[in-house]
């Protein structure tokens, strides 16, 4: 065969069986923690004991590390595992830069754990290149890029950052969770790691929770594998079998979402009763040239929409919803809808009056109707 296989037919091809001799075409669930050794002191393959490595992991590493153009990926017990990773790989007294809109958990978790380990941060609004520049200092090693933004879908120029970072002898790091391989590849855009909450959209069903860090780097490869191994942050069999279950549906999934995102995006953006609509899609969204050209596929399926009144009227608005279920998290086949600020709590910077959406597969008839519906009797 001449042609290189498409992103579909990797997702399937590799999360096969690789490992039973009676062939099952389904992966099994290796519940072992430890494996057999040889008289002479060998092992039958590259699984010695769980933590270390084993066959359901497997997979999903190869599988994540191809469809993300990396050449090593490493899998979590969750996404905040993985970012944790990232963070332990650096040296005490190193310099971050993160962006001002960030996860609230990553923020949260520089600024309470690892401030306590000597690393210092900055977060800096990554759209604007020459503030970037500005917050760099002398022991900056990395920079953390969020794009598009949670939840505020700010986007940030990955190659400019990716550059700005490797003029500085720092690396960049991009969390690429809201836009997945199908949309995004980091590493192709000179980011030096990628990391997943595979929670998400590798899951798809809101019944996981792991984390990925993705690097074509051999040294920083090593440093995040000694991480994983020996600070034992490790998912459990069944979790990856599900991820690897979920990789297989992840390109039908995602593009469904975003087609279905985009046309809530421009449904909600005509109403009255919203106040902006942040969707990278529309042409409404300041840097919707720059999504045209980095998310190449899509723009991703998470929309957060502005509503005109105070928080308890864009709470009353979300308790109408019938087809959007009121929950924290993204990504799963399910709609979503999330009233940010009060789960972020108190240090949260997100407008009152923001509503976080996770689109998901159902019909876009049906969701719009819901949204329609919602609005109008609110109030
Ligand atoms: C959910 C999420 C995380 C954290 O992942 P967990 O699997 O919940 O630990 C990190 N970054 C982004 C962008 C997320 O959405």
């Amino acid at each position: 065969m001449k042609s290189k296989p498409k992103f579909e037919t990797i997702a399937i091809k590799s999360t096969e069986n690789k490992f039973s001799d009676s062939a099952p075409v389904s992966t099994p669930i290796y519940l072992s923690s430890t494996y057999k050794r040889n008289n002479d002191g060998t092992y039958m393959n590259d699984f010695v004991y769980s933590r270390t490595n084993n066959p359901n992991r497997a997979i999903v590493e190869e599988s994540i590390a191809i469809l993300e153009k990396g050449k090593h990926a490493y899998a979590f017990s969750s996404g905040m595992a993985a970012v944790s990773a990232v963070f332990q790989s650096l040296k005490t007294g190193d310099h971050i830069l993160l962006p001002d809109d960030i996860y609230f958990a990553v923020r949260k978790l520089m600024t309470e754990v690892f401030k306590r380990w000597d690393l210092s941060c900055d977060f800096v609004d990554m759209t604007d290149y020459e503030l970037v520049k500005k917050a760099i200092k002398p022991n900056t090693s990395l920079i953390w890029v969020e794009s598009p933004s949670n939840p505020q879908l700010k986007l940030s120029d990955i190659s400019a950052i990716a550059e700005i970072a490797h003029q500085n002898n720092a690396l960049c790091a991009v969390d690429n969770t809201w836009m997945t391989p199908v949309f995004q590849n980091p590493l192709a855009l000179g980011a030096d790691i990628v990391v997943h909450s595979t929670t998400k959209y590798f899951g798809g069903h809101s019944d996981v929770i792991g984390g990925c860090v993705v690097v074509n780097n051999d040294e920083i490869a090593e440093k995040i594998k000694n991480i994983q191994i020996l600070s034992g942050a490790v998912p459990a069999p069944f979790d990856c079998w599900l991820i690897g279950r979920g990789i297989q549906t992840l390109y039908l999934r995602v593009k469904k979402q975003s087609k279905n995102a985009l046309k809530l995006a421009k449904y909600l953006e005509k109403h009255p009763k919203v106040e902006k609509v942040l969707y990278p899609g529309l042409k409404s969204h300041p840097q919707h040239l720059l999504a045209k050209k980095q998310q190449k596929k899509g723009f991703g399926a998470m929309i957060s929409v502005l509503i005109k009144g105070n928080e308890k009227e864009t709470i009353n608005i979300s308790t109408k919803l019938k087809y959007f279920t009121i929950a924290t998290s993204l990504g799963g086949v399910e709609s979503l809808v999330e009233h940010r600020k009060s789960l972020e709590g108190k240090d949260s910077l997100t407008p009152e009056n923001l509503l976080r959406i996770s689109v998901g597969i159902e019909h876009i008839d049906d969701l719009i109707a819901d949204w329609e519906n919602a609005l109008s009797i609110s109030n």
